[in-house]
């Protein structure tokens, strides 16, 4: 688990930017796309251009599953001791290590996120799951089987193929470690779309590839737009996985348009996590863990807590705790070390975060802290608190993916395990108590992936994160992790 300590955040942080990689990376080359055409990638915080990148389309798509394809069907990658392809996994991420403040600057720059976070959290935890994942490559195997008769039987655990990974804009370098991690140590090749918010650290982390030895031809990463380059990844009969993190209107898209080649899927969508809080908690921790758990990068999380659920007894003082919180986060420019929160990652996500709010306003919720835009510069929102909201408000049911917070009130346990279930969502959770039996009794009874006990955002590379209901499906992280990027072959042979 990556630890950040506000010490840490007083320290010098580098914040010097390079941008190197602008093109689409396909075959160990860096080309234009094909087509000729460019999209710009914008500041959150200024709102200016930073830089030009290749919009890649169906053509490079295609160019890109060729050089995959190949590296899968007849490059060393697959067939290399396994053993290898860990050590040049290791290499990567010495090179990641070498250049850690660049890159986190880089991460801040594109996506808004607070440097000291893109150095502390981000990046730490993005290298501990390659390394993590380094560490499988030469433990992936198979087993004997105890079959009826004269035969020996045995499985084998093969690569799945060409991989078509496409990923989200609210932790860029820490996504494309949780795909390529899995993806490297079972031997499969990859072709990745960055979101089109953010592709500047992954193209870099696409050279930084190259330079440790990697193949040619196994990671290829095309920029560009989801209904062009990433339905192309989608529908592509030369992929054989779709791996896809980001929102359940774009998933349902994808399982439509994946059904035809009958692609293996593997899904992590949204959530509206639910973060409950009895009378019998360490209240002081609670509270902490209530405002890190919706406010942590700007609220921009699948697992935010952001439905909280505090129990009547201390509502009152509780929420007046965690409404102080909210009003103190320092909101401002992502580079001062000071801050603790940026700005949103865009206009389309603040405008609507900004309808959200307006919505819960209107909806009769008591807004008690924020509620409005930060300054008139770049997309920043402040810190917003809803109390007294209730289960039918669209704040309580629809995922807002901001730093917005709606606290529920409870007094029945049975009642709000009931409550806290009622959503089509399934990621997370978690549930603040001293009472030991308390606590694994509701963690039991909550229908999510991941269900925190007295504390929150809790990540480490292996423990298997993913959704229960319309979450998603599949896990990543851990050994479950490798499953989607794994076939199992069973070997019979006749001993007569
Ligand atoms: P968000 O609303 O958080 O931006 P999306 O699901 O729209 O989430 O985007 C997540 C990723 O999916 C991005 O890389 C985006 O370009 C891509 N994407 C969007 N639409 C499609 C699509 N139709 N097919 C494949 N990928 C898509």
């Amino acid at each position: 688990m990556a630890s950040f300590t506000p010490s840490d955040a007083e320290q010098e942080l580098e914040t010097e930017v390079c941008i190197r990689q602008t093109q689409c990376f396909i075959g160990g080359e860096w080309v234009p796309a094909q087509s000729g055409k460019t999209f710009e990638t914008i500041d959150p915080a200024t709102e200016e251009v930073i830089a030009t990148i290749a919009e890649g389309d169906q053509a490079d798509v295609d160019a890109a599953v060729r050089a995959a394809r190949e590296a899968f069907d007849n490059g060393p990658w697959p067939r290399m001791d396994a053993r290898e392809r860990g050590r040049l996994m290791h290499r990567l991420c010495d090179l990641i290590e070498d250049e850690i403040d660049e890159l986190a600057a880089l991460e801040t720059l594109d996506n808004g996120k607070p440097l000291a976070d893109s150095r502390k959290i981000d990046i730490p935890l993005a290298l501990a799951t390659l390394r993590y994942y380094a560490g499988w490559a030469d433990k992936i195997h198979g087993q004997t089987i105890p079959v009826a008769g004269n035969y020996f039987s045995y499985t084998r655990r093969e690569p799945v193929g060409v991989a078509g990974q496409i990923i989200p804009w609210n932790f860029p370098i820490l996504m494309v470690s949780w795909k390529w991690g899995p993806a490297l140590a079972a031997g499969c090749t990859i072709v990745m779309k960055p979101a089109e918010q953010t592709p500047l650290t992954c193209l870099r982390l696409a050279r930084l590839a190259q330079k440790a030895g990697i193949p040619d031809g196994v990671i290829n990463v095309v920029p560009g737009f989801g209904p062009t380059a990433g339905a192309a990844i989608v529908k592509h009969p030369g992929i054989d996985k779709v791996a896809f993190t980001g929102s359940g209107e774009t998933a349902q898209v994808i399982m439509r348009q994946a059904a035809d080649g009958l692609k293996r899927l593997t899904f992590e969508l949204g959530g509206k996590s639910p973060n409950i809080v009895f009378a019998d908690a360490d209240l002081a921790a609670a509270a902490q863990g209530a405002h890190v758990g919706i406010h942590l990068n700007q609220g921009q999380c699948c697992c935010a807590g952001s439905r909280l659920f505090v129990e009547d007894a201390i509502y009152d003082e509780f929420v007046a705790k965690v409404v102080e919180m909210s009003r103190v986060r320092r909101v401002g420019d992502p580079f001062d070390p000071a801050t603790e929160q940026g700005p949103q990652v865009d206009q389309a996500q603040f405008d609507k975060i900004m309808g959200y709010i307006e919505k819960g306003k209107a909806e009769g919720a008591t807004c008690a802290t924020g509620g409005s835009r930060h300054g008139d510069l770049g997309y920043f929102i402040e810190p917003t608190v809803f109390t007294e909201v209730t289960d039918d408000m669209a704040i309580a049911r629809e995922e807002i993916f901001g730093p917005v917070l709606s606290v529920l009130r409870f007094k029945d346990t049975d009642e709000l395990v009931r409550r806290a279930n009622a959503t089509s969502f399934g990621l997370a959770a978690a549930v603040w108590t001293r009472d030991v039996a308390k606590a694994h009794d509701i963690a039991h009874r909550l229908r999510a992936g991941t269900v925190w006990v007295n504390c929150y955002d809790v990540f480490d590379p292996a423990a298997p994160f993913g959704g229960f209901k319309q979450s998603g499906f599949g896990r990543e992280l851990g050994e479950r992790g490798l499953d989607p990027y794994l076939e199992t072959k069973t070997v019979t042979v006749s001993m007569s």
